[in-house]
């Protein structure tokens, strides 16, 4: 081939790289790179053409699978990971007609597939783990029942109380759970309902007092009087409140109150009604804060268990305020107590 046959071949080359929509380039027998569209040069950096790919990407496994398809001229794909935690799937295919011969690599990133098969993966082993403890030790007490208190009244209504206890553990889980996936399934489809906010407010409250009362707690109203509508789901944001009156009321002091405040606020996503929930309890390290919403995240797990807690509370929170396209805002002053506001858009 002459060499202007093999330049007009290089154009036809970079032609088509450039009308793929994946990061696509070319490498010839000495690994260096002949022709990058725009995506691959993003990865490889703006001057890797002309370069050893090595220069530009750290890849051993893409460079082994590129000597080998040089080698038989079968195509190989392979997952090439890389320092800053992206990940892509690799196609390397033989051009073996070109002048020179070259093998073409097309990525394609997976970066947020793994990352989800990631959460999911460490999703099925927290709940794994948080079945796990109460059932060992129910497993455990029925064993015993079995056995050594076979004829123990005393300890026989011991254990049967505490295995009660880890039954409604696992029942509390189950339930959140059920309830979790359920709002996460909706979260896309908007409520058509139209609330007063305040009455829901009210109910939660009701079904609040108990666990309050235990704590030596109530809760208390300011603000708005009256009606308050917004779009909503009543079922759904009376579970919003309770969870964050219910926590307010766990974690909050003992013997101070809840404080429940009803506001319009003007935002730069519009007016909004905001709800605060106050506690007077030791707040919240500020390094938590942005993970509280997670499944399962705990600042103080042992406490969360001790209180019935699952550890999922505030990611239904998250979801069913995200289903209302309005935000929670997480304040607290270590010592002083939190405030968990909700903005809800008015229209
Ligand atoms: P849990 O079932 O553990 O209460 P949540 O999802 O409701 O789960 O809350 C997650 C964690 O956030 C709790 O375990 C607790 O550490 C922290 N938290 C929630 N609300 C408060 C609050 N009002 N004051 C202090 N910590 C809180």
């Amino acid at each position: 081939m002459s060499d202007e046959d093999g330049e007009e071949q290089q154009g036809l080359v970079e032609q088509l790289l450039d009308g793929l929509p994946l990061p696509a380039f070319t490498l010839d027998e000495r690994d260096t790179v002949r022709a990058a569209n725009v995506p691959a040069l993003a990865i490889l950096g703006e001057r890797a053409r002309g370069r050893n790919l090595a220069l530009s990407l750290r890849g051993p496994e893409l460079l082994d699978a590129v000597a080998g398809t040089r080698r038989d001229g079968a195509q190989r794909r392979i997952l090439l990971r890389l320092p800053d935690d992206a990940q892509y799937r690799v196609k390397v295919t033989g051009l073996p007609a070109a002048d020179p011969p070259q093998v073409i690599c097309v990525m394609q990133d997976v970066t947020s597939e793994a990352q989800n098969e990631a959460i999911r993966r460490e999703f099925v082993a927290n709940v794994s783990h948080e079945l796990r403890t109460p059932l060992t030790a129910m497993m455990g007490f029925i064993e015993t029942l079995q056995s050594a208190a076979k004829d123990d009244p005393v300890a026989r209504d011991r254990f049967l109380g505490i295995m009660s206890r880890e039954a409604g553990r696992m029942n509390r889980l189950v339930r959140d759970l059920l309830h979790l996936s359920r709002v996460e399934a909706e979260e896309r489809v908007r409520p058509r309902e139209t609330i007063d906010l305040p009455g829901i407010l009210r109910s939660a409250a009701a079904s609040v007092r108990q666990v309050a009362e235990a704590h030596g707690s109530t809760i208390r109203f300011q603000g708005i009087e009256g009606r308050v509508t917004v779009p909503g789901d009543a079922d759904q944001l009376t579970q919003v409140f309770l969870n964050l009156m219910e926590n307010a009321v766990k974690y909050g002091a003992r013997d101070r109150p809840v404080t429940v405040t009803i506001s319009r606020e003007t935002t730069s996503r519009g007016p909004v009604i905001r709800v605060d929930v106050a506690d007077q309890g030791d707040g919240i390290d500020p390094i938590h804060l942005p993970r509280l919403t997670e499944r399962f995240y705990r600042v103080d797990a042992h406490r969360s268990r001790a209180e019935g807690g699952t550890g999922l509370g505030l990611a239904i929170v998250k979801h069913i305020i995200n289903r209302h396209r309005g935000w929670l805002r997480i304040e607290s002053e270590k010592g002083r107590g939190s405030v968990f506001s909700v903005m809800l858009p008015e229209t």
